[in-house]
């Protein structure tokens, strides 16, 4: 028994040795990356109630040499503790800006893109004039650069939050609170938040054509942020019967693969060519 104890021992010890130096090389790949910023934004089209483009959101994609694309939601957290976020998110913000720069010069119009913020970059003092120096490089008017925040980016200092995105927003950068719903803030605060967008989360989503009190969430959640102003957007739209209860709820915006998948820019720029008015 006492031999068995020690093989499990080491069988344990084996198993986290393994996912160290895992995470380690992961982490290593991830530096070579960011060195060579071998990324690529794909964008996913964000549809209205009409079927009109409302805009693209800007998803990160990192194919790791070796091993083929790497879930975001895998390397962005490694990204943020590693403080390799930083460099990342400066690469976003720019690549979107020349990519709406790039569509607008070749007469697709001028397409609003919405990128994802990590909670380092709501933080850096810096950030409002930067984007306002990105923005006027590139020529993007106001409204047309989008930021998505979550509830839980907003927690550890609220106050400092708020403070950061009424910056942003008199410099006319169009804030969404994604992910909405799952997070921990408050009713209290999203009466203070100066977001112009609400993005109903997926898990509200699945459900809402056959779930009766997912439904209800959506319908509540949905004349609360009308109530405030905001605009709704649903994510992860599925099924068409997903997005009539959304649409009879008086959703705003819908998103998902009932449309379209999150597209590189060739796709994306074709997607633009096909709705553009001929
Ligand atoms: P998110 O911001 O909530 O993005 C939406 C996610 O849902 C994306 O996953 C998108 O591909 C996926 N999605 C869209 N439509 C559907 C659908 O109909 N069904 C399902 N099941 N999924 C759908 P993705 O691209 O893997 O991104 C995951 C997360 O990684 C994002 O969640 C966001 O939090 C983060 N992320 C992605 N790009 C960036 C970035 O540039 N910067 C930062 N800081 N985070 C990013
Ligand atoms: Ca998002
Ligand atoms: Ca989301
Ligand atoms: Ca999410």
């Amino acid at each position: 028994a006492k031999a068995q104890g020690r093989n499990r021992q080491q069988f344990y010890a084996q198993q986290i040795g393994d996912a160290v130096s895992q995470r380690l090389a992961l982490e290593r790949d991830l530096r070579a990356a960011v060195a060579a910023m071998d990324f690529e934004l794909h964008y996913q089209p964000k549809l209205r109630v009409d079927g009109g483009l409302a805009g693209f959101e800007a998803l990160l994609r990192w194919r790791r040499p070796g091993h083929g694309p790497v879930s975001p939601a895998l390397f962005i957290p490694l990204a943020e503790q590693t403080g390799l976020i930083d460099a990342i998110g400066t690469w976003v913000v720019q690549q979107a800006c020349a990519q709406m720069a790039a569509w607008r010069d070749a007469g697709l119009g001028e397409v609003p893109v919405a990128v994802n913020m990590s909670t380092s970059q709501l933080r850096d003092p810096g950030l409002v004039a930067w984007l306002a120096g990105v923005r006027q490089a590139h020529g993007i008017a106001d409204g047309q650069l989008e930021m998505e925040v979550t509830e839980s980016m907003m927690m550890d200092d609220p106050e400092q939050a708020i403070l950061s995105l009424e910056a942003l927003r008199q410099q006319g950068i169009h804030l969404a609170i994604d992910d909405f719903g799952t997070g921990y803030s408050s009713m209290g605060y999203l009466k203070r938040i100066p977001v112009h967008t609400l993005k109903l989360d997926r898990v509200f989503v699945a459900q809402v054509d056959s779930d009766a009190r997912d439904a209800d969430i959506c319908a509540g959640m949905i004349a609360l942020a009308h109530q405030l102003g905001l605009d709704v957007v649903a994510e992860g739209v599925e099924t068409d019967a997903q997005r009539a209860a959304l649409a009879a709820r008086g959703c705003d915006v819908f998103q998902g693969y009932l449309f379209a998948r999150p597209l590189p820019v060739a796709e994306a720029t074709r997607y633009l060519l096909a709705c553009a008015p001929t």
